[in-house]
This record gives structure tokens, sequence and C-alpha cells, in this order.
């Protein structure tokens, strides 16, 4: 039997697995969606506080590839029809170019901005802290002003 002689890669730098998202060393599991690593910092996440301070947490929850592995789609969630149709183009770009993804959505639909019913401002989804109702989407301010009133 012939030997054969494992080539071993001469890499210069050590290449030392890190968050795709932060750049950390510690700590790091491979994602389930996508196997880039990333922060096992899901733990830091405190219930209902809506923070946005796990990596692996928002990688999950605020990205498309996150959800088309969660809803088990096939193919690649950049090419996936479905993830487009599930939400409005304006969140399927949130959730394709945000900075919780490792790489970003090539060809991100167009969308007209969202405006407040009320006041007009424009309204970023992606942001929160907007309502939505039988008018359409009301800016944090306005639902705010109408709830005094009440
Ligand atoms: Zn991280
Ligand atoms: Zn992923
Ligand atoms: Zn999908
Ligand atoms: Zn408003």
């Amino acid at each position: 039997m012939k030997e054969k002689k494992m080539k071993s890669p001469t890499k210069k730098k050590a290449d030392k697995p890190r968050c795709g998202l932060c750049g950390k060393t510690k700590n790091l599991i491979k994602t389930e969606c996508c196997g880039n690593w990333i922060c096992d910092d899901e733990h830091k996440y405190v219930m209902f506080s809506y923070a946005r301070n796990s990596c692996s947490r928002n990688h999950r929850r605020y990205t498309l590839c996150g959800y088309h592995y969660n809803e088990g789609h096939k193919g690649d969630w950049k090419t996936c029809k479905k993830c487009r149709s599930d939400f409005e183009p304006e969140m399927v770009v949130w959730y394709g170019t945000n900075e919780y993804n490792f790489e970003k959505m090539p060809d991100p639909p167009s969308f007209t901005p969202t405006k407040c019913s009320k006041c007009g401002q424009v309204i970023v989804l992606g942001n929160g802290g907007y309502a939505h109702g039988p008018d359409g989407y009301t800016c944090g301010e306005c639902f705010a002003k109408d709830n005094r009133r009440k």
C-alpha cells in the first residue's frame, strides 16, 4: 500500500474561529442554519426584554437565514421565493441585509418606505417601536399621543 503523504497546509495565521457577527473568539458555537461560528450567548438574553445583545439569537430571529432554516425551506435563503413572499418587501430587505447576517442578500427587492398614517413620518419597520392597526402603521409618537387622549 502506498503511503499517502499528507501535505500539511502551511497556513501562516492561526485560523482561530471567530464569531462572524462581532468577532469574539470565546464561547462559540456553529449556527444550525448556515454553519458559521457565532457567540453561544443566548443565555444572555433576558426574557421579554427584546434586547438585541445575543449574536446567536439575533441571527436566528432577525435574519432570513434563521427564518428559512426554522421554517424548513429548501435551498438557499438568498434565492428563496417563500422567504420573500412571507414578509413585506421592506422586512425582506431588513431581514436579508441587517448586521445580524453573515452574508447579505445580493439583490434585495425594492420597496416604498412605510409612513406613519397620522404624521407621515417614515417608519423603519426593522427598528420596531410602531403600531399596526386598521389604519395602517402609526409611529411610536402618534401612538403614544393617541393613547394619552383616550
Ligand atoms: Zn458574537
Ligand atoms: Zn444562518
Ligand atoms: Zn426560505
Ligand atoms: Zn406619526
